[in-house]
């Protein structure tokens, strides 16, 4: 298995890790399957020779993304938080086609008056406001959003976001990401699952463990990554720049 040690630092710059991640080709994961088919056949038809692949897992590698704490917002939103006309400008790409770091940032705080500066906006611009944020960022806001997918504000906690023209409380913003997997439905056949199919995924390290209950997300225009908060990336003791194990549908 490629690379399951390889560990670099998150992107404190903008907050919302993406840096060098490792994307595998189509063909290197084309590749990869022959050769699964190939170990395959030798374990079944030659249970003596050896096998040509040397991992325990017979699935291609996935590359992983640690989300920090981010926010999606309206053009709405945005403009009465940094004034009318603004624009949301560029800071860096995400790993995600189309999808990137901004240099806004706003300050998020709880009903009880506790907060987290820093955070920042993921553009483009969405038709809903939603704040992601991990269990720890929760307590320190107190607060307690649900675990929902991106886009499921059903039952999300208050925040009120601050920007540098004014403040807006948003009764259902916050949620704590699901544990998800990116990918094409081309890598959805390599690994024989659905869209919204669950599955396991393993971690390798002196923490590591398997993580249960991921979501697959298939859409042709994203690339393969396993998407986890820092709780779930501290507890493993992974960052960015890593590849994981994909175990199983459960
Ligand atoms: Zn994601």
């Amino acid at each position: 298995m490629a690379n399951l040690k390889g560990i670099a630092s998150y992107c404190q710059e903008c907050g919302a890790c993406t840096v060098n991640n490792q994307s595998c080709s189509s063909q290197q994961l084309d590749d990869y399957f022959v050769k699964i088919v190939v170990n395959e056949v030798i374990k079944n038809v030659y249970p003596d020779l050896k096998p040509q692949v040397e991992s325990e897992s017979v699935y291609p590698p996935i590359p992983l993304g640690v989300s920090n704490h981010h926010v999606h917002i309206t053009k709405e939103t945005f403009e009465k938080l940094f004034g009318a006309g603004k624009e949301l400008e560029h800071y860096r790409d995400l790993y995600q086609p189309n999808e990137f770091a901004a240099k806004q940032m706003v300050t998020i705080a709880g009903p009880k008056m506790r907060a987290i500066q820093n955070v920042r906006i993921l553009g483009p611009l969405r038709k809903y406001d939603q704040v992601e944020v991990s269990l720890t960022d929760a307590i320190q806001l107190g607060i307690s959003p649900p675990i929902h997918n991106s886009g499921d504000l059903e039952g999300a906690a208050p925040l009120t976001l601050i920007g540098p023209k004014s403040s807006i409380y948003l009764e259902h913003c916050a949620i704590i990401a699901n544990r998800h997997m990116h990918m094409t439905s081309h890598d959805a056949q390599l690994f024989g699952v659905e869209d919204g199919d669950f599955c396991k995924v393993r971690i390798g390290g002196e923490k590591g463990t398997v993580f249960e209950n991921v979501l697959v997300r298939v859409n042709d225009n994203w690339k393969l990554q396993l998407h986890l908060d820092t709780d779930d990336a501290n507890a493993a003791n992974v960052r960015c720049s890593m590849h994981v194990e994909f175990v199983g549908k459960i």
